[in-house]
């Protein structure tokens, strides 16, 4: 197969996307944004072995290319619209192709996001995808306005992903709670509908790639603040209930440094958190406290008996001083 034979086959299948003038077959794509919406741009890579085990079904890793672009604009209260893809494959292998651009497809169709152009190289495996949003004119979500007295929130569920890594749970795994598990790993579900609904609430929100504590950490760095958290708040799966113990560390250390989660952490004033709370509710989801922010830098865990917390995992003196005050 030629490189345009697999263009043609596998990526050349967006409908006429709102707002795309000219798509895939030009030196570029053309869009016309909307009025009054500014564009919201974001590049994520996945290298083999790095980003994800070698055993990821291709579907599951045209899925999660996909998805972590769109956790990003979820982060920024964004709403999909355009994305781009550079693939770069040692060989075109059809089966491969086909399943990759299915797993990309469904997720792209469920977002009503547009593939409008890409590249195509050869070489070791290697994902990268562009998405470009749109969000009404100075509503984005940023990392940078967070204000001291603020309550932290995340969605969802914490450590499923880094679980499933910790425990070498494979893709064939049939038992249902570590099936759950390595699910969250392949397949996250960007919190598109959250971030946009926190759009007006939020005073700062970012989405939890790489960790708890190194995420909340931006925030923290952008906004001049510190905080303290109650690692014993924080949400868990009944999957990831189920099968901690089967992990020889403090379960909690998976939830605050794995990464992987693709939840929303958010930060709102106390005087917002039962309409933030009754929004997430509206879409199923879960928005838990764990914890709020302070004018003194630094990063402060405490257990449910408030007692210091310290994790024993890697990366933890990125975060500033930890003293459990
Ligand atoms: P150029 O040589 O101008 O860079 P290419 O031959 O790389 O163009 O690509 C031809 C067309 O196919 C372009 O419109 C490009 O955006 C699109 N394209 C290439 N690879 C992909 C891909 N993996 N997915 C979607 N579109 C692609
Ligand atoms: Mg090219």
């Amino acid at each position: 197969m030629s490189e345009f034979d697999v263009i043609r086959r596998h990526f050349q299948w967006s409908a006429p996307a709102e707002g795309l003038r000219l798509g895939i077959g030009d030196d570029a794509a053309l869009v016309a944004p909307s009025p009054g919406q500014e564009l919201a741009i974001a590049v994520d890579t996945l290298v083999a072995g790095v980003h994800f085990p070698a055993d990821t079904p291709p579907a599951a890793i045209g899925h999660k290319a996909l998805a972590v672009n769109l956790s990003d604009l979820a982060a920024m209260g964004a709403v999909p619209r355009w994305f781009t893809l550079a693939l770069t494959l040692p060989q075109a292998d059809p089966d491969w192709l086909a399943a990759f651009a299915g797993g990309l497809r469904t997720l792209a169709g469920a977002s009503n996001i547009a593939l409008i152009g890409g590249d195509t190289t050869r070489g070791p495996l290697c994902v990268s995808v562009q998405v470009i949003g749109e969000v009404p004119a100075g509503q984005a979500l940023r990392r940078d306005r967070a204000r001291a007295g603020d309550r932290i929130l995340v969605s969802g569920h914490l450590g499923d992903a880094a679980l499933a890594l910790a425990l070498d749970i494979s893709a064939d795994d049939l038992e249902p709670d570590r099936r759950t598990l390595r699910g969250r790993l392949d397949r996250p579900l960007p919190r598109l509908a959250l971030g946009q609904a926190l759009r007006g609430l939020a005073t700062a929100a970012i989405d939890i790639s790489d960790g708890l504590l190194a995420d909340l950490g931006h925030i923290l760095t952008a906004s001049g603040l510190g905080a303290g958290l109650e690692v014993d708040r924080l949400p868990a799966s009944p999957a990831f209930r189920a099968q901690s113990g089967g992990w020889p560390g403090d379960p909690r250390d998976l939830q605050l440094a794995g990464g992987d989660d693709y939840e929303l952490l958010c930060c709102l004033p106390a005087t917002r958190l039962d309409e933030a709370r009754a929004r997430a509710r509206a879409l199923g989801l879960g928005l838990t406290e764990i914890g709020a922010l302070v004018s003194r830098p630094g990063l402060r865990c405490v257990d449910g008996a408030g007692r210091p917390y310290r994790t024993g995992r890697r990366g933890w003196d990125h975060f500033g001083d930890v003293d459990g005050a």
